[in-house]
């Protein structure tokens, strides 16, 4: 069964076809500046070399058929016809309280999404605009919508609710919803293989550490709590977004700076952070480089991220009881050794033990604690692709 996954953002779609035979995938890559100038398409057959194409694209529904035209070509494709492609699998970002699961994508599915766009203005649109623009090139291929909120949505209400008046979240469902649900799902799942456990009878904390960040508490398989938010903003400190700060900030700054509410905001999305912190990049491998060599502003950066992982690790510990497995994933926790020790750097009293060479030798997936360890630490490369493209040919093969 080949799965096509799609990822549409704004001015982007990112592309797999996975054959779930083999778990292979068969051609990956990104349609990038749709609608702007300079629009290109980069496109990767396994055991061949990368191409980019540039050619002006000016929506969605022309990047997909780009796409297509490239699965479909002569010389550069992967199959001979559309009938090749079993599914679509599309990530959706946000599917408040009524997704709770993956779904197959439906005229009432297509309906509750655009009524969710409130909760979700920026991302959602354009996972809409994807699902339309399948739904006219490929008619006869079954769709699934895999969200990314859905894995949190066993929060128990005290860990989703905040502490605003009940009739904002009876009238706006204004509460927590969290985040990389997908990511944090897939690598619930193979740290229960490495732990050669059930998913329901393991108790983890995964972090999922990349640009966006963030850490869940996982109970017996299932998500009980998040660190993001009502959007992606909360949490923790992350590459560009400031994560958890006192509200007061925000009219504080108005005031002080004469900003209006989108100033603030995307301040506080685009230009916090370590960015902000250090104010030389985002990027991780930046702000090491430039603490290792004295850099004050991005050493606080630094610190105060892994800071903040290791103040949800704890509090996740006391929630949870017990815990089998610590789980590092994305990019930052997947490559940096750095991160990694500064987190768990203390946390010997919780009987986690961190295997210091383990952590720096290697790559890829591989435990990092100490046989003595009471907890396990896992270092898995998350795999979003591949966990949307199992949903999907689940739900399209009962
Ligand atoms: P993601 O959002 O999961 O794609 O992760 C992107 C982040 O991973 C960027 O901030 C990168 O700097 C960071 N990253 C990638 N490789 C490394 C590395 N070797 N050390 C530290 N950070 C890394």
């Amino acid at each position: 069964m080949n799965i096509l996954v799609i990822n549409c953002g704004s001015s982007s779609l990112k592309y797999q076809l996975i054959d779930m035979s083999k778990n292979e995938v068969l051609v990956k890559g990104i349609v990038e500046r749709i609608g702007i100038d300079g629009s290109q398409i980069k496109y990767e057959k396994t055991g061949a070399e990368k191409k980019v194409f540039s050619k002006t694209i000016n929506n969605h529904k022309e990047a997909l058929k780009e796409m297509l035209d490239l699965i479909l070509d002569e010389q550069y494709g992967a199959i001979k016809s559309l009938k090749e492609i079993d599914a679509v699998g599309h990530r959706i970002v946000h599917g408040g309280e009524k997704f709770s699961g993956s779904v197959i994508i439906d005229d009432e599915v297509i309906k509750a999404l655009n009524d969710s766009i409130d909760l979700a203005p920026l991302h959602n649109p354009p996972n809409i605009m994807g699902i339309m623009a399948c739904r006219e090139l490929m008619p006869d291929v079954p769709m699934v919508g895999v969200f990314d909120t859905a894995f949190h949505q066993t929060m128990p209400p005290e860990a989703f609710i905040y502490g605003i008046p009940y009739e904002f979240y009876e009238k706006y469902k204004i509460r927590r919803y969290g985040f990389h649900g997908t990511s944090h799902k897939y690598v619930t799942s193979r740290a229960a293989e490495l732990l050669g456990k059930k998913v329901d009878d393991v108790n983890l904390i995964t972090c999922h550490l990349g640009n966006g960040s963030s850490v869940t508490a996982v109970k017996k398989g299932k998500s009980i709590d998040t660190s993001m938010g009502f959007t992606p903003l909360e949490g923790l400190i992350m590459g560009t977004r400031c994560g958890s700060i006192d509200p007061s900030i925000v009219s504080y700054l108005m005031d002080k700076e004469s900003l209006n509410i989108s100033e603030v905001m995307n301040i506080l999305n685009k230009k916090s952070g370590v960015l902000g912190l250090s104010g030389i990049s985002s990027d991780f491998r930046d702000i090491e480089d430039a603490a290792a060599n004295g850099n004050i502003r991005a050493s606080i950066a630094l610190k105060a991220f892994t800071y903040g992982v290791k103040k949800y690790i704890g509090s996740y510990y006391a929630v949870l009881g017990t815990v089998d497995a610590i789980v590092f994933t994305a990019g930052v926790g997947e490559n940096s050794d750095i991160v990694r020790e500064m987190i768990l750097d203390g946390l010997e009293t919780l009987g986690i033990i961190l295997d210091k060479e383990a952590n720096r030798a290697g790559k890829k997936e591989r435990e990092i604690s100490t046989r003595d360890s009471k907890t396990r630490v896992f270092v898995i490369p998350t795999n979003e692709e591949l966990m949307i493209a199992s949903e999907t040919a689940a739900l399209v093969s009962k």
